[in-house]
């Protein structure tokens, strides 16, 4: 069985950060394990194309604490620099590993993925992010409709449709300012003006309203979604109806409670309980990036990363550095 002094779970953001913090620190063995083919899958599956990416999101601006930062940039761009980091840090990443059990047994925990590899470690990180399960509506979805619902981009392009797009954040802003490209887009949110987008993000939709090519439906709640033929009929609380081809929600993600609280981890509300250094209720087990953070962000998960380690070596540092 292989052995590490600390085992990642994931390597988007968070992960590669703390990597990064914990092989300067002089840490090592460290093992990444990450579920896809890719680093930051949430980066490579969820922005579209070209995407840029702003370090203060969500109106969220974290001054960094670590080694890793960034300036605004594009998706691809975003994602060869942590390529390069990766690289640079001589990164001990295993792609294709996804994470199911993590179990806590004499002063170690197993961690095993899903091909049966198993690595014994004294410490883990969890840091999964919250895009693996997406907020979704109240109200049910009709099996009917389920092929012309979204939580993410599809993979081909979308042209010439008449779309509906759900949210009033960053990333429902910026779905409905990339489709209506080459669609005809409507957004519904339900309070009657954005607060939390970012300028650019407000300068944007504000300008894609003007020029009529998203139109807005603030203060609007949906009460139903109904089969219309090959296409959703969209009934809203205030009466309207409305029929579009394909519904985008953007209403952000949730924490892996069952994952988490299947390894033992408290939950307080709806947040896994967690100290100023990310370590939960049991001891040697850390939270970082979007699991842990109030408003989660790129920078916020590299600092999450860095807080992490300086955790482990303040209170585990004679375990991992031998
Ligand atoms: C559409 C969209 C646009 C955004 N734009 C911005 C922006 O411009 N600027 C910004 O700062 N933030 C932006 N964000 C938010 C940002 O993406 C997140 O805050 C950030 O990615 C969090 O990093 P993380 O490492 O915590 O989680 P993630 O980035 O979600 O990474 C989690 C990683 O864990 C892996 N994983 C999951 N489960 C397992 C498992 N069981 N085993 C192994 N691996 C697993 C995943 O494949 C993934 O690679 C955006 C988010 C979305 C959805």
């Amino acid at each position: 069985m292989e052995q590490a002094s600390i085992v990642i779970v994931g390597a988007g953001p968070a992960g590669i950060a703390t990597a990064v913090e914990a092989k300067e620190a002089g840490i090592g063995p460290v093992v990444l394990l990450e579920k896809k083919g890719h680093l930051c899958d949430t980066v490579v599956s969820l922005y579209h194309e070209g995407k840029r990416v702003d370090p203060v999101y969500r109106k969220v601006k974290v001054e960094p604490i670590g080694r890793l930062s960034f300036d605004t940039e594009t998706r691809e761009s975003f994602l060869d620099r942590m390529k390069g980091v990766a690289e640079r840090y001589a990164l001990d990443v295993r792609f294709w590993k996804e994470v199911q059990k993590v179990v806590p047994t004499n002063g170690a925990f197993m961690v095993t993925c899903g091909d049966g590899l198993t690595v014994r470690s004294q410490i883990v990180v969890v840091a999964i992010g919250i895009f693996g399960k997406p907020v979704k509506p109240r109200y049910p979805i009709p099996a009917e409709v389920k092929d012309k619902v979204h939580f993410s981009l599809p993979k081909t392009p979308i042209a010439k449709k008449r779309l509906l797009v759900v949210g009033g954040g960053d990333t429902a802003a910026e779905t409905a300012c990339f489709l209506s490209c080459e669609n005809d887009v409507t957004l519904s949110y339900r309070r009657p003006e954005f607060f939390r987008l970012n300028e650019m993000n407000l300068c944007s939709i504000n300008e894609c309203s003007c020029k009529g090519t998203v139109r807005l439906m603030m203060g609007t709640d949906i009460e139903r979604l109904e089969p219309s033929g090959d296409r959703v009929s969209v009934v809203f609380k205030d009466g309207q109806v409305l029929v579009f081809d394909a519904v985008f929600y953007c209403l952000g993600g949730m924490t892996p409670r069952v994952f988490l609280e299947g390894i033992g981890v408290e939950y307080e509300g709806e947040r896994p309980k967690v100290d100023e250094v990310g370590e939960t209720n049991i001891p040697r087990l850390f939270l970082a990036g979007d699991l842990v953070v109030e408003k989660g962000t790129i920078m916020a998960a590299f600092n999450s990363g860095k807080r992490v380690v300086d955790g482990i070596l303040a209170r585990y540092g004679s375990l991992v550095k031998g």
